[in-house]
């Protein structure tokens, strides 16, 4: 495996893998999710790349850059393990060279949900994909449908843009007790992490509903904060039934409708959604 910190020695790499290219963004700290996009890759192209950069540009000025967890020496063995031919690894200054000027804004799909609450936070991811995407020119890039309405920007951008290259979405990585796995897991201490859990049983109780013949989607969007709001640990930001394409809300549930949410646990803000088929 090839460990590359440059995006001069990234370019040159690149000409000497065998394509399609399979491509894996992620900013490190791996867990179960990250892994299943490489093993994906893995199994599907000649050639895996995975970048690892925690991108300043898609963190709000009061939220977690500084303390989002690394673990640089684990991450690597683990890529090793999962056999990917190289690891990209630019640094910020790289990325970000004084006076960079040129941001890709996706608009429309990035003013609810995530967009909504993180200002900005679109913005940084479109930029860096892109920027990544222009450096590795993968054939086909793998995302985790955990981050659905990432997964919905990218695709919007890659489409639009013309980029010609394949997205992916795979399927969330639980947990036994049904939290999704993710970095910001780390930050939880047991009371949270038993709290967390809130966030899969909301979300089962959404589907349970419209399985039920629940057509309401107020009424299951009030029924799902009702179900939240006994959890003394949590906190919602918002809690969504929404259309899976534009993410516009939703009256009467048509499906598929995407299910998501944003809840604080303690100190820390985890997310989750499901398509509600
Ligand atoms: P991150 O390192 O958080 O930027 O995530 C890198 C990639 O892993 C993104 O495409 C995420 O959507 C994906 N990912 C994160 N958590 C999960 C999960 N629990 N299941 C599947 N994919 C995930």
């Amino acid at each position: 495996m090839q460990v590359v910190e440059t995006i001069a020695e990234m370019k040159r790499v690149r000409k000497e893998l065998t394509g399609p290219v399979g491509f894996v963004a992620t900013m490190g700290f791996f867990h179960e999710g990250h892994l299943s996009l490489v093993r994906k890759a893995r199994a599907r192209n000649p050639s895996v790349a995975v970048s690892i950069f925690v991108n300043p540009a898609q963190f709000g000025p009061a939220e977690d850059f500084d303390t989002y967890p690394r673990d640089l020496p684990r991450d690597l063995s683990l890529l090793e393990k999962e056999r990917a031919d190289v690891v990209f690894m630019p640094s910020v200054a790289e990325m970000y060279p004084p006076g960079f000027d040129s941001w890709v804004d996706i608009a429309s799909v990035t003013d609810r949900l995530e967009g909504a609450s993180r200002p900005g936070h679109f913005r940084g991811v479109a930029t860096v994909v892109n920027k990544l995407f222009n450096i590795i020119r993968p054939d086909v890039s793998y995302f985790g449908q955990k981050d659905a309405q990432q997964v919905l920007v990218v695709r919007k951008m890659v489409q639009e843009l013309k980029m010609g290259l394949e997205i992916v979405a795979l399927p969330t990585v639980r947990e036994d007790d049904g939290l999704a796995v993710s970095s910001r897991n780390a930050y939880l201490n047991p009371e949270e992490r038993k709290a967390a859990t809130i966030l899969h049983r909301s979300l089962c109780l959404a589907e349970e509903l419209w399985e039920k013949g629940e057509k309401d989607a107020g009424s299951i969007r009030q029924q799902m904060r009702e179900l939240i709001q006994k959890e003394p640990l949590a906190r919602i930001d918002y809690v969504s039934i929404a259309d899976p394409e534009t993410l516009e809300e939703m009256d009467e549930v048509r499906t598929p409708a995407l299910a998501s949410l944003a809840v604080w646990t303690g100190r820390t803000r985890l997310i989750d959604n499901v398509v509600v088929e």
